[in-house]
């Protein structure tokens, strides 16, 4: 008597062989028979003919960290077939929080079934409410960094790096699968090469991976492809690359290049790979559209900055430059979703992002970071 019999679906089994014909029956939560089993016995019988019975996907790049405690049950990956989760990417992570690490913003204010601060803690938190997903943890660069040294916009000194080592180390002692990273995010962004090196070493001494949203992926995408295929020369890290792409018209001719970097590194030896989304929109934190020297030393001193003047005009005409180099023939669309307030900005995007050109998203994004102090961490 098995559990659970999956009859007459066309099964894929992942080994890359074309699907076949075949009942599937299942044991405990071990798959424990395929074949002609019509005349098995199970408690539950699911007709599946006319359907594909596949292994569950592996979602490799969700930021789903803090959802999970909030919505176990993951619906809207359940019901696409995610089984796997490798959350804490880009950088970002729910944990560990210590110091002035604070969490992104669209983390920050929800109402938790219980507190974390350690890596370990937070696992608990999570098999406690047991989420339908198996769940990988990456630990996220920016925790680490903002635990170590706040929001400062400078490199890391030797003690530092230090400090960060054995933070990360115990983040990935209690389970973290890996080191991430957001090198446009604020504070990963002040990041120099040898901070990032002495980071993966770690986590390549441990047996763990690392994945990278890259310094860049537009102007200075070949140069931010360098970076990541030194560190797994320079320490035998796994490394894979987040979201792949070629952001902006005249960066669209980069792909082949840009390829042939990664081909070439795997050709050497060197576990490199990488993933991309199926979409041309872009979506994120809103803070990320400023430069660098305007985005440091927390969001007290980032709102002071947009408040004056001078800082304003020379802010405009960057971010005007900026986006109108990265427009595409309809214009940039620029999405922001972690807003506190949907109804201002509604109001006040409606008009100018209807058209959507460079000025009007410029002008709409910078009010909003000044008016509502949002997103600034
Ligand atoms: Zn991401
Ligand atoms: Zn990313």
């Amino acid at each position: 008597m098995f559990d659970f019999l999956i009859l007459g679906g066309e099964v894929l089994d992942g080994s890359g062989a074309p699907a076949r014909r075949a009942d599937v029956a299942i044991a405990g939560d071990r798959i424990a028979a395929v074949g002609d089993l019509a005349q098995a016995e199970a408690r539950t019988v699911l007709p599946a003919a006319g359907s594909i019975v596949c292994p569950g996907f592996i979602d490799v790049h969700s930021h789903s960290d803090t959802f999970l405690l909030l919505e176990p049950s993951a619906p809207s990956k359940i019901f696409q077939g995610v089984t796997t989760e490798i959350v804490g990417n880009c950088g970002a992570s729910t944990a560990p929080r210590t110091g002035a690490y604070m969490l992104p913003s669209d983390w920050r204010d929800k109402r938790y079934p219980g507190a974390w601060s350690s890596v370990a803690e937070y696992r608990a938190l999570l098999e406690q409410v047991r989420p339908a997903v198996n769940v990988v943890l990456l630990i996220g660069h920016n925790a680490i960094r903002a635990g170590i040294l706040g929001y400062v916009a400078r490199p890391a000194q030797a003690g530092e790096v230090r400090a960060m080592e054995q933070l990360l180390e115990r983040a990935l002692d209690e389970g973290g699968a890996g080191l991430s990273t957001g090198l446009i995010y604020t504070p990963g962004r002040y990041a120099a090469p040898e901070e990032l090196r002495a980071l993966t070493a770690v986590a390549a001494r441990l047996g763990k991976m690392y994945t990278s949203h890259m310094r860049s992926e537009g102007d200075q995408l070949l140069e931010a492809l360098d970076e990541t295929i030194g560190l797994a020369q320079a320490t035998g890290i796994r490394v894979e690359i987040s979201h792949l792409k070629t952001a902006g018209r005249r960066n669209w001719g980069k792909v082949d290049a840009a390829l042939d970097k990664i081909r070439a590194a795997r050709a050497a030896g060197l576990a490199i790979a990488a993933d991309r989304y199926p979409y041309t929109a872009s979506c994120t934190e809103l803070d990320v559209i400023l430069p660098g020297w305007a985005a440091g030393d927390g969001r007290a001193a980032v709102l002071a900055r947009l408040r004056e003047p001078a800082t304003r005009r020379r802010l405009r005409d960057e971010l005007l430059w900026r986006v109108a180099s990265y427009s595409s023939t309809k214009g940039t669309e620029m999405h922001t979703t972690k807003c506190s307030s949907p109804s201002f900005v509604n109001s006040l995007c409606a008009a100018p992002c209807r058209e959507r050109t460079a000025e009007s998203t410029t002008f709409v994004s910078m009010t909003i970071l000044d008016r509502l102090s949002i997103a600034v961490s």
